[in-house]
C-alpha cells in the first residue's frame, strides 16, 4: 500500500469509477494546486494520472555506510547534517547549497546548486536519509542534488525503489511522485480491470499492477507488473489493428493491371539497373496493385539503399495503368526532397509530378488542387497538406508513405479515405528495419519488401568509438574537414527525462563548439523550434551556409545532405542501436569517405559491446537483430525510432512482449470477430482510448 510507505500522504477520499475522468481538480480537490502541473504533462483526469508511467527505477532501497558509497552510482545512506553552508551566486554561476554530511563509518559532502531553498529544509544536528548519485570529490564523496527526508518519516523519494518520471517544466520530480502517490491510492480502487479472469491468465489484475509500476517495493516486482501493462497496450493496438483489417475486407481497391512489358519498359528507363532486392520489391508491387484486395505493403531498406528508385517505378506503374498517385512525407523538407529526387526519374519515365504543401502560395495550392480534381496532375508528392479535405482525388489508386510511423493513425486513414475508385493501395517506405518476426507478430498479414543489397559503389562509413578525452582532437578533425569543405552533424545526447533538458544542452553544445571553433559556422536544430525556424536551419545546412550543425535526434528523418562527412554522436550508449544506424546513414551520402564517431564514457561491458555492433556492421539488419539480443529485460525505452507503432509500456525487443503481443492479437481477433465496434465489451474501447497513439511532438508537422 501506498500509505505503508508515507502516512502523510493518505488521502481523504476514494473516488468512484466514473470519478476517474473527471478533472483531477474537481474530484480531488485537495490536490487542485498541483493540478496545472500536472496539465503540462498532459495529465488532466485521475486516470490519465495512472498511466503515467515511470520510464525508469532507481533503486535506493538499500541504505550503505558513507565509508562504502561507491563512485558513481545512485545511493541511499542515513546520515547526520555536521554543518550547513549557502554560497551565493555569482554572475552566470548559480547558487550552491553545501551540506556535510557523516556517519559512524566516514563523511560525505551534498551539494544542490540554484535557488531551491533546501537550507530552510535542512539544519545542522538533522538526521537524515539521502538519495542520489555519488562521486569522488577531492578525498570525500559527494552528492549532487541528493533528494532526502528526515529520518523516521519515510517517503516515497528515498530509502526504496523510487520511480523517475518525464518532466515538464514547473514541476519537480519530487512534486509528481507526490502527486502520483496521491492520486494512486485514491483512484486505484475504482479502476475496474477491463480482462476477465480467462483472459488475464497468470498476469496481475490492473490495479496491482499499476500501484506496483509506480511504487514498486522491490526493483524485481516490476517486471511482472509492467507485462500485465504491457499487454494491455499491446491488446488495445491489436483491437485498433483487428478493426482494421476487418473493415479492409470489406473494401475494394482498383484493379491496376500493369502488362509485364510496361513494367519492363518503365524499369529499362531509369538511369540505372536495379538492384536483386529492387526488383524483387517491384515485383511484388505490381502483384499487389494487381488485385482488387487493396495493398498494405512495407518497403524497408537502409538509407540510401534505393527505396525511392522502387517508389518511382510503383508512381509510374499506377500512372500508365490510368490512375492518380501520391506520395506524402511527414515535413516539408524531405517531401522536397522526395519530389527533388523523384521528379527527375518520373519525368525520364514520362510522368508529371506535382508538388504541393502548405507552404505553398494559395493560388499555387488552388492551381494544383484544380490539377489534382480535373486528372491533370498524374503524381502529387508533398506533405500532409495533400490529403488535406480540399484536395480531391478523382482516381487515386496508389498512396505511397514515407516514413509511416511518423504519421497518426488519424492522417492515414485520412489518406485512404481519399480514394475515390475505391481504398488507394498503400505503400509505406521506411529506412527502419524491422526484423521479420517482429513485424509479423504485430501486423500479421502486412506484406513485406526488402531491400539489404546496396546499390553498387558505397563506401563504407568509417566508424570509432571515442571518449570525451579525445574532444579536442575530434574538434580539430571538424575543423579541418569544413576547411575541406565537408560539413558535419553533432548529435548531442539523449536526455530522457524532459524535452527542456534536451534543448538547453544542444544550446549549451552549440554554443561551446561555437566558442571552441570560432573560425566555422555552427547552426543548431531540435525538436521545440517551431518546424519553419528548424526547416530554414536544415536547408542552409544543405546549402552548404552551415559547417556544423548540432541537432537532437530531430535530424533523423532522412534528410539528404551528400556533403555531410562527419557524424559525431555524444553519449551515444544512451541511444537504441538501429537509431545510432539511422544517424549514421545521414552521412556517406556523396562521394567523399566519411566518418561516424561514436562518443561514449561508458564503461560498463554491455554499453561497449552494443556500440561495438554498431561499430562493425553497416548492415541495418543485423544490427537491428543484435539490438534485440542484447537489450536485457525491463527495458523501458520503447521503440519509439523502430519504425513500429509507439509503445509506451511495452518493447517489443523484449521476447517475453513479443510473446504478449501475439497472445494479445489472438484476443483481439477472437474479440473484434464477434463485436467489430466493441459495443459489448465498452471497458476495451476505454483501453483503446487510454492507448491512443500521442502525436510526436513537432516533427510530424
Ligand atoms: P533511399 O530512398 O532508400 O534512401 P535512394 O532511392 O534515394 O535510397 O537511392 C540512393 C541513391 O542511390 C540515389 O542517388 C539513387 O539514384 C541511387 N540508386 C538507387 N538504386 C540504384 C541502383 N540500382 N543502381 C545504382 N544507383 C542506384
Ligand atoms: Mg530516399
Amino acid at each position: 500500500m501506498v500509505a505503508r510507505y508515507d502516512r502523510a500522504m493518505q488521502s481523504r477520499r476514494a473516488l468512484a469509477p466514473t470519478d476517474l475522468d473527471h478533472p483531477i481538480r474537481s474530484v480531488l480537490p485537495e490536490l487542485a494546486r498541483g493540478s496545472a502541473g500536472l496539465a503540462r504533462l498532459g495529465i488532466t483526469t485521475p486516470r490519465e494520472a495512472l498511466w503515467y508511467l515511470p520510464f525508469r527505477y532507481d533503486d535506493f532501497s538499500e541504505l550503505r555506510p558513507l565509508g562504502d558509497l561507491r563512485q558513481d552510482e545512485k545511493q541511499s545512506a542515513r546520515v547526520r547534517v555536521d554543518a550547513v553552508r549557502v554560497e551565493p551566486g555569482f554572475g552566470r554561476r548559480p547558487q550552491r547549497v553545501i551540506a556535510q554530511l557523516s556517519d559512524d563509518s566516514g563523511s560525505a559532502e551534498a551539494i544542490w546548486f540554484g535557488r531551491r531553498f533546501v537550507e530552510r529544509r535542512l539544519q545542522q544536528g538533522d538526521e537524515l536519509i539521502v538519495s542520489g548519485k555519488v562521486t569522488q570529490k577531492g578525498w570525500r564523496p559527494q552528492f549532487t542534488s541528493p533528494e532526502f527526508t528526515p529520518v523516521g518519516r519515510e517517503s516515497v523519494h528515498t530509502a526504496r525503489v523510487v520511480p523517475v518520471y518525464h518532466l515538464a517544466a514547473g514541476v519537480t520530480q519530487k512534486r509528481l511522485r507526490e502527486l502520483l502517490a496521491r492520486i494512486l491510492e485514491a483512484a486505484l480502487a475504482a479502476l475496474e480491470d477491463p480482462l476477465t479472469d480467462a483472459e488475464r491468465g497468470t498476469l496481475l489484475p490492473l490495479d496491482e499492477a499499476l500501484r506496483t509500476a509506480h511504487f514498486p517495493e522491490t526493483e524485481a516486482e516490476t517486471a511482472p507488473a509492467l507485462d500485465r501493462l504491457a499487454f494491455d497496450e499491446l491488446l488495445a493496438l491489436q483491437l485498433t489493428l483487428a478493426q482494421a483489417r476487418r473493415a479492409r475486407d470489406e473494401l475494394i481497391a482498383p484493379a491496376i493491371r500493369v502488362p509485364p512489358s510496361d513494367v519492363a519498359e518503365i524499369v529499362g528507363a531509369l538511369p540505372f539497373t536495379l538492384t536483386g532486392d529492387q526488383g524483387a520489391a517491384v515485383a511484388g508491387i505490381v502483384e499487389d496493385l494487381a488485385s482488387e484486395r487493396p495493398m498494405r505493403r512495407l518497403l524497408q531498406g537502409d538509407v540510401g539503399s534505393g527505396k525511392t528508385a522502387v517508389a518511382a517505378v510503383a508512381l509510374a506503374c499506377a500512372v500508365r495503368a490510368g490512375w492518380q498517385a501520391a506520395l506524402m512525407a511527414p515535413t516539408e523538407i524531405l517531401a522536397r526532397q522526395h519530389y527533388a529526387g523523384l521528379a527527375p526519374l518520373l519525368d525520364g519515365l514520362g510522368v508529371r509530378a506535382e508538388f504541393l504543401s502548405g507552404s505553398l502560395t494559395a493560388a499555387r495550392k488552388r492551381a494544383i488542387r484544380d490539377a489534382i480534381a480535373d486528372g491533370m496532375a498524374e503524381v502529387v508528392i508533398g506533405t500532409h497538406a495533400v490529403i488535406s479535405e480540399a484536395v480531391d482525388f478523382p482516381r487515386l489508386g496508389l498512396a505511397i508513405v514515407d516514413e509511416q510511423h511518423r504519421f497518426g493513425v488519424g492522417q492515414r486513414a485520412a489518406l485512404q479515405a481519399k480514394g475515390s475508385g475505391g481504398e488507394p493501395h498503400t505503400l509505406a517506405l521506411t529506412a527502419t528495419p524491422i526484423p521479420r518476426t517482429l513485424a509479423l507478430s504485430v501486423y500479421g498479414d502486412l506484406a513485406i519488401s526488402t531491400i539489404r543489397e546496396l546499390p553498387p559503389g558505397r563506401k563504407p562509413i568509417r566508424t570509432e568509438i571515442r571518449d570525451r578525452r579525445a574532444l579536442p582532437k575530434i574538434e580539430e578533425f571538424l575543423a579541418s574537414e569544413a576547411a575541406a569543405g565537408r560539413q558535419s552533424f553533432v548529435v548531442v545526447p539523449l536526455v530522457m527525462e524532459s524535452d527542456a533538458l534536451q534543448v538547453a544542452s544542444a544550446e549549451a553544445e552549440a554554443e561551446r563548439l561555437a566558442a571552441a571553433l570560432p573560425a566555422l559556422r555552427v547552426g543548431l536544430v531540435h525538436g521545440q523550434q517551431k518546424a519553419e525556424a528548424r526547416d530554414a536551419t536544415m536547408t542552409a545546412f544543405a546549402a552548404g551556409e552551415i559547417d556544423v550543425l548540432v541537432a537532437t535526434t530531430v535530424i533523423e528523418v532522412g534528410i539528404d545532405v551528400p556533403n555531410a562527412s562527419v557524424m559525431l554522436i555524444e553519449d551515444a550508449e544512451r541511444f537504441g542501436l538501429a537509431q545510432l544506424h539511422q544517424l549514421r546513414g545521414r552521412v556517406g551520402r556523396g562521394t567523399d569517405r566519411s566518418f561516424c564517431i561514436l562518443l561514449s564514457d561508458a564503461t560498463d561491458e554491455l554499453a561497449l559491446a552494443r556500440l561495438d555492433v554498431v561499430r562493425g556492421s553497416q548492415d541495418g539488419f543485423e544490427i537491428a537483430e543484435a539490438d534485440l539480443r542484447l537489450r536485457g529485460a525491463g527495458n523501458l525505452l520503447g521503440t519509439r525510432q523502430s519504425g513500429l507503432p509507439p509503445l509506451r509500456v511495452a518493447s517489443l525487443f523484449e521476447p517475453r512482449h513479443l510473446r504478449l503481443a501475439q497472445r494479445a492479437r489472438e484476443l483481439a481477433d477472437r474479440v473484434v470477430r464477434d463485436d467489430p465496434a466493441l459495443a459489448r465489451r465498452p471497458e476495451l474501447a476505454r483501453l483503446q482510448a487510454d492507448f491512443a497513439p500521442i502525436e510526436e511532438e513537432g516533427d510530424a508537422a
